[in-house]
């Protein structure tokens, strides 16, 4: 059975992903980039299953990838005063994506009675992890300041006593975009080091898709935090192959070898081919593209300009007021739809099914007393307008008093071009 926590969330992705295919609808709820992995990568991947990479290697990845891996991130973690050479045996893990490696690392960290805390709206499978794990999950909030997400820092000091085991930080944001400025990562910085008993699991796999030229700064780089602190990325954010699942931990040895005993337990290897792909494309993805400095600036570059174009498109809308936030990095921006509860229609705020045919009923979360906002907007979205956005609540507790049920997700990961199809334009526009 699912823990309470994570059963309260359900069924949140498949509801609108279901209801973009039964619709056919627009998907702009989930996070899958428009653009394909680079040819160079795909290329590899046929070399790789030729050449024969296709058994098991090692539990912690294949030897070839994570000696790439420490050759292209010592130089990123060695930015801060934290003058690092990775070793490539003892400090970096591959695993499943970065889901997989999220859940060993808080599976090593916690027990039964520990607690977990983490800021609010969260990415949703850390609270499954942290229940999984027998953990109590805390939370402290983002807020809204003149349209730009700020974190709660005095709250977040409240929360943690002697069994906070863990603090997890999404850097970027997920689902808000924000990105931790250096001052920001100083402030938490000084609040980890007054509790020798937390590790911090910095979730940075949007670390390459920073918008508006901003500075990205890692945690693990400040002061002593590399010690206390497990950095997770995902070659399907960096690549744009989220489908491949692979993923790393880069941390001290002590950290990176309890994350792998878990790691070993449950799934042992995973994608070898994918792992010496990319292993092999590391040094490509810096070299010029497309008329950009490397790939990522490529990257960047497109769904930036996507982002822009989303943001003209909401405006557009002359019924349906949008309220975009600062997007700052990665694949979402967050919108307030605070202004439109009067145009949905009551079927989508009552409790029960929305739907007309009884044949064929999407799978819809179950709301105690009512339906929220964010909720009954994207389900008449959705099924009206050919829309499917993702509602901002399904990142946060049920119980929270801090639902944010005024805002809903859009996926930004897209071309320029997705925000000025002339069929998305007129579903927008109507
Ligand atoms: N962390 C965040 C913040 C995410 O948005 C996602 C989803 N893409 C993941 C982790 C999981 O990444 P992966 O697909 O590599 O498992
Ligand atoms: N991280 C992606 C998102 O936030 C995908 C999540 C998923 O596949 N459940 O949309």
């Amino acid at each position: 059975t699912l823990p309470r926590k994570a059963r309260d969330q359900l069924p949140i992705w498949s509801e609108f992903t279901q209801l973009s295919t039964k619709y056919n609808s627009v998907n702009l709820c989930h996070g899958t980039p428009a653009l394909d992995p680079p040819s160079f990568l795909i290329d590899n991947l046929d070399r790789a299953c030729r050449e024969g990479f296709n058994q098991y290697t090692l539990f912690s990845g294949h030897p070839l990838f994570r000696e790439k891996l420490s050759e292209f991130f010592s130089p990123i973690f060695s930015q801060g005063k934290n003058n690092q050479n990775l070793n490539p045996n003892t400090e970096i893990l591959v695993t499943n994506g970065a889901s997989e490696a999220l859940f060993c690392a808080i599976h090593h960290l916690v027990e039964k009675g520990d607690e977990v805390i983490m800021f609010e709206p969260y990415y949703t499978s850390y609270v499954s992890h942290v229940e999984f794990g027998g953990a109590q999950i805390k939370t402290a909030p983002f807020y809204l300041k003149d349209g730009k997400w700020e974190y709660d820092f005095e709250a977040l000091e409240r929360q943690i006593t002697p069994k906070t085991k863990a603090l997890m930080i999404t850097n970027p944001h997920n689902p808000t975009s924000k990105v931790f400025t250096y001052e920001e990562l100083l402030r938490l910085t000084d609040i980890v080091e007054k509790h020798p008993q937390l590790v911090v699991v910095s979730d940075d796999v949007y670390y390459f898709l920073p918008y508006d030229n901003r500075k990205y700064h890692l945690f693990a780089n400040i002061r002593e935090n590399y010690k206390r602190t497990i950095t997770i990325f995902s070659a399907g954010k960096m690549m744009n192959c989220t489908g491949w699942k692979v993923g790393w931990a880069i941390g001290p040895d002590d950290l990176i070898k309890n994350t792998c005993l878990v790691h070993e337990a449950s799934v042992f290897n995973n994608n070898v081919p994918g792992q010496i792909a990319i292993a092999k494309s590391l040094d490509q993805t810096l070299k010029p593209y497309q008329g950009h400095a490397n790939y990522y600036q490529y990257v960047q570059k497109t769904f930036q300009e996507a982002r822009d174009n989303a943001i003209n498109l909401l405006k557009m809308s002359n019924t349906v007021k949008f309220k975009p936030t600062q997007c700052e990095s990665g694949y979402f921006m967050a919108v307030d739809i605070s202004e439109n509860e009067h145009l949905i229609p009551d079927k989508y705020k009552q409790l029960g099914n929305y739907e007309n045919d009884p044949n064929t009923i999407v799978i819809q979360r179950q709301f105690k007393d009512r339906v929220h906002l964010d909720y009954a907007f994207c389900r008449w979205l959705a099924v009206e307008k050919g829309i499917s956005l993702m509602p901002l609540s399904s990142f946060c507790l049920e119980e929270s008093k801090f639902k944010l049920e005024n805002f809903i997700r859009l996926a930004i990961c897209k071309t320029p071009q997705t925000f000025t199809d002339p069929n998305l334009v007129k579903r927008f526009s109507s």
